[in-house]
């Protein structure tokens, strides 16, 4: 299996081309009932090495030189499951700035940003994209079902100590269902806490089994966000770029249409 995939058209990132440093199979620290790579009882913590730095490193060059020509506006370490879970995502990230002088993004689920080696790595990494989709510890455990060791006031901890140490683009990522829609006025509040440069918001469109808030709905929340002041963007407003994937098997494993 390839660790390089795409490019996607991301309506929060543009063309994307993404790295997976996770590989093969989910791993995550989280369950989330509308992850698209399907349910998973099994969770973990612990950080390992899923995949060869000189894996990607081969697989990235490949990638590029097959899109000669082509746009690509960001690369992005996501895929199935976890990025942070990979214990090599430092090294990684200095073998692709070796390869390549586009910008980096990385989508987390902000589970172990508590950890000081974790927050050190995405410091160097130009744009952060959090999640975050409870307010308190219940909506956590029915949202997001993660590992048993993981707290959401320690998850919000590592959001803000993050934030306040972080020089690049750093955004909130809040999945909106029926579970959490009535904690939106809350989830404002903490965004304002943490100080994002922007907030996205989003309610599942691809294939999962929870079904997504309508325009309306996720129109009211975007309302209750900007009232306060945050700088916004919705799945439902924002515009996809057209690109054509490289490795269309490699894409559709970690995006199910
Ligand atoms: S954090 Fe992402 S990969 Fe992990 S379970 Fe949730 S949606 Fe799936």
């Amino acid at each position: 299996m390839k660790t390089v995939y795409g490019p996607v058209p991301s309506w929060r990132l543009g063309k994307s081309l993404g790295i997976d440093v996770i590989s093969v199979q989910k791993i995550c620290s989280f369950d989330c009932v509308y992850c698209q790579l399907g349910k998973k009882d099994e969770k973990t913590v612990k950080r390992a090495r899923f995949v060869k730095v000189e894996r990607i490193k081969k697989d990235l060059s490949e990638a590029l030189d097959a899109l000669k020509g082509s746009d690509v506006d960001i690369i992005t370490f996501s895929g199935m499951g976890e990025p942070t879970l990979a214990s090599n995502l430092g090294e990684a990230v200095e073998v692709v700035r070796g390869i390549t002088d586009l910008p980096l993004a990385i989508l987390t689920n902000s589970s172990l940003l508590h950890l000081e080696e974790v927050r050190s790595t995405l410091k160097k990494i130009d744009k952060v994209v959090a999640k975050l989709d409870a307010p308190n510890a219940e909506i956590f455990q029915s949202i997001n079902r993660p590992h048993t060791s993981l707290s959401i006031d320690r998850i919000i901890t590592g959001i803000k100590e993050l934030r306040k140490a972080y020089e690049g683009e750093f955004e909130l990522q809040m999945m909106f269902i029926t579970e959490n829609k009535r904690n939106a006025e809350d989830l404002a509040s903490l965004a304002v806490e943490i100080d994002p440069d922007r907030v996205e918001l989003n309610t599942p469109l691809r294939g999962c089994p929870v079904k997504p808030l309508s325009t309306d709905e996720l129109r009211g929340i975007t309302r209750i966000f900007e009232q306060k002041g945050l700088d916004t963007v919705s799945v439902y407003e924002a515009r996809k770029p057209e690109v054509k994937s490289v490795n269309y098997g490699e894409t559709s494993k970690r995006r199910p249409e």
